[in-house]
């Protein structure tokens, strides 16, 4: 059998930047549609797949550079939908495969970048997944869009009752709808759980640290374990816990843009735990990596709710404060229902 692209060269350097380039990318990229866990990049999919399904070019350089050249721009973000480029890609397997389409299986798919990379090619693409939640993400990615997703013209009336036609797509339409019906579904439910502040901000995230009690015995503070204090660190925002003690108690204080100075002194990369070796904010005590393992394994690891996340809406940007006894009392209320709602659905369910 004759060698393929792939067995003799690759841009390995040039596709592996485009890959990575592409963890950036949020819209319209298949990794917004559900998380998974180590899912390809589609430029290295791409560009692999079609490498494979190609034949190795002759020694002449002028040909191998113009090929090189060409996955390079295969593999790129920006030509995903490029019918220019995409078409020739096409082309060349086809033709490589004696004008037959390639048939391409894929027996462990996961997120689907392969898949779709080698449907996005031309070839009949098999995909094999035993984990449902991938079986779904998959018929999502590969199969509804396919199905379901060709607009068409439906016809519709203004408000003079004159008909008019429209071009809509059905997938586009379905899963607003159904996803706004989660949402009101969820909200009806749990929205008791989430109330708004009285400025109107509504909870969207709670920070919790996990503590240990301080092994000193005449401090025996608590200790929250945290690598650091941000809450925010972006280049146009910084947000931070501050912690100060009162007693033998640890306190916050919200600091950084928007909120208190952030102390010259104070440096929130350095939190009070690092590789398991945790140290006292109130007596400066250094719990020993062994020590804080074993408080964990006999279960003397507490928890704290820190600092609430509030947003005033879709992109309004967030907002921090910190967490008082009726949030608290809240998480409690819905951790009550989660385990009443639990024992309900066992029974119903088995
Ligand atoms: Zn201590």
């Amino acid at each position: 059998m004759k060698k393929t692209f792939i067995e003799v060269s690759f841009p390995v350097k040039e596709v592996s930047e485009e890959s990575a380039r592409e963890k950036n990318i949020r819209h319209g990229h298949i990794s917004t549609l559900h998380i998974w866990w180590a899912r390809r990049p589609l430029a290295s999919s791409r560009a692999t797949s079609y490498a494979a399904l190609i034949p190795a070019v002759s020694e002449d350089p002028t040909e191998w550079n113009k090929k090189w050249q060409f996955l390079i721009k295969l593999s790129k973000w920006e030509n995903s939908l490029n019918p220019v480029v995409i078409e020739k890609a096409r082309k060349d397997i086809l033709e490589a495969n004696g004008g037959k389409v390639p048939r391409v299986l894929d027996p462990f798919s996961g997120g689907g970048s392969i898949p779709l990379e080698a449907l996005r090619l031309g070839c009949e693409v098999h995909a094999v997944e035993y984990n449902p939640v991938a079986v779904l993400i998959l018929k999502c990615t590969l199969e509804y869009p396919q199905k379901y997703g060709k607009p068409r013209k439906v016809k519709e009336k203004d408000k003079v009752g004159l008909e008019y036609e429209k071009e809509i797509n059905p997938l586009l339409e379905d899963t607003q709808k159904w996803g706004n019906w989660v949402l009101e579904s969820a909200k009806k439910e749990i929205g008791k759980f989430y109330p708004a502040d009285e400025d109107g901000f509504i909870p969207v995230g709670y920070y919790w640290m996990r503590t240990i009690p301080c092994q000193n015995p005449i401090c025996s503070a608590e200790i929250p374990l945290t690598a650091n204090w941000w809450l925010a660190k972006k280049d146009n925002k910084e947000v931070a816990l501050y912690p100060y003690v009162e007693g033998k108690e640890v306190k916050f204080k919200i600091v950084g843009d928007g909120y208190e100075k952030m102390p010259a002194d104070f440096n929130p990369e350095k939190g009070t735990v690092s590789r398991a070796v945790a140290v006292c904010p109130v007596c400066g005590g250094v719990v020993d990596d062994d020590t804080t393992r074993k408080l964990f394994q006999q279960g003397k690891a507490g928890q704290r709710m820190v600092a609430v996340v509030l947003s005033q809406g879709k992109g309004e940007g967030k907002f921090y404060r910190l967490a008082t006894d009726k949030d608290l009392e809240v998480f409690k209320e819905a951790e009550r229902y989660l385990e009443e709602k639990r024992e309900k659905l066992m029974e119903e369910w088995g």
